[in-house]
């Protein structure tokens, strides 16, 4: 009995299945008398666990009991939503980041997504909160990816400050705009989670798998009336004028600080930084873009965009995420990645 009831809990605690051979037909297991023996002592504690477990060796050595070890994780933890609030917080009427935030329930979204789409092994939460800095980061101590009401402000005030004066300035405009980029922010917290609770084997710059999970998720999204893709290459265009007008933002707003003595800065990121530029992260969005749509996305090149000697690589570049995702993520998912 406890043999059955250790063997039961090991399936379900570690998703190891185990099966008898059968040796004798279809009924007749070929387990030695001497082996049921030491099971029945050991329940009754007559014998102690290195007996037992010597016993149940040589069941596997003989091949008379076969284990196999699945790789893939049960499902015990989920993505989970807080909203954080200060009592002194500024952020606390209809107008400010956290009402603007649960009112588009983008991570409300997202969250069901991956609950979806993701076996955790443990829970994650996502924290919208305050933080005194214009950031989002995921923390692999607490195991909690954190979204700032200050940086939900600042997309919106670059984004005013670019165009708020122009007369063809529309709300909405402001709005998707700052919901893609967000969205494309969250998933990137989204992959260094992942990264960290399944120790994904990455090799290169984490901030770079970060940035090109999040491409390949805005990617993936289509328009759910029609089914076209093109909305993921929209979300992109944002992504990618974000980081194009970050670059301006920080030369106009402080020219003093766009180079510094030693020469290892430009604007706000160090050469030495484990970021890229924000005008790199701009070229990288639109070749991920323009790779996983060049019909859609031929504007790019034609424009002036994307030179054609980085567009010619990137189709390869978005084939390599795709397919290198999928095989990183195929035992944590429920089939989305196939
Ligand atoms: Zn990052």
């Amino acid at each position: 009995m406890k043999l059955v009831l250790i063997i039961t809990m090991a399936v379900v605690v570690l998703g190891i299945s185990v099966s008898f051979i059968s040796v004798q037909g279809q009924q007749d297991y070929d387990i030695p008398q001497w082996v049921k023996n030491n099971a029945g002592w050991w329940a009754d504690d007559s014998i102690d666990d290195e007996s037992f477990v010597n016993g149940i060796t040589y069941l596997i050595d003989s091949g008379i009991m076969e284990i196999n070890i699945d790789s893939t994780i049960q499902d015990q933890g989920d993505f989970y939503l807080t909203y954080k609030q200060n009592p002194n917080s500024p952020y606390v009427g209809d107008d400010t980041a956290i009402a603007w935030l649960k009112n588009v329930e983008l991570l409300e979204m997202e969250m069901a997504f991956l609950n979806e789409t993701f076996r955790l092994p443990y829970d994650v939460e996502i924290v919208a909160q305050e933080c005194n800095e214009v950031n989002a980061f995921y923390d692999p101590e607490s195991k909690q990816i954190v979204m700032c009401y200050e940086l939900v402000d600042d997309v919106f005030d670059m984004y005013y400050y670019f165009y708020g004066e122009e007369p063809s300035f529309d709300m909405d405009e402001m709005q998707t705009y700052s919901y893609d980029v967000l969205n494309f922010i969250f998933f990137h917290e989204v992959g260094h989670a992942l990264i960290d609770v399944y120790q994904l084997p990455i090799t290169g710059l984490e901030e770079n798998v970060a940035d090109q999970f999040a491409a390949l998720m805005l990617s993936y999204t289509y328009y759910e009336e029609t089914g076209d893709y093109s909305l993921g290459q929209e979300m992109l265009y944002n992504v990618g004028t974000w980081f194009y007008n970050e670059h301006y933002y920080w030369n106009e707003v402080y020219p003093q600080e766009m180079t510094s003595m030693d020469n290892t800065f430009e604007y706000d990121i160090p050469y030495w930084g484990n970021h890229n530029l924000d005008m790199q992260r701009f070229y990288n969005i639109s070749c991920y873009a323009y790779g996983s749509d060049v019909k859609y996305s031929q504007y790019l090149i034609d424009d002036g965009w994307l030179p054609e000697e980085r567009a010619q690589n990137c189709e390869w570049e978005y084939y390599q995420m795709d397919r290198n995702w999928s095989i990183l993520l195929k035992d944590f998912d429920y089939g989305f990645f196939d």
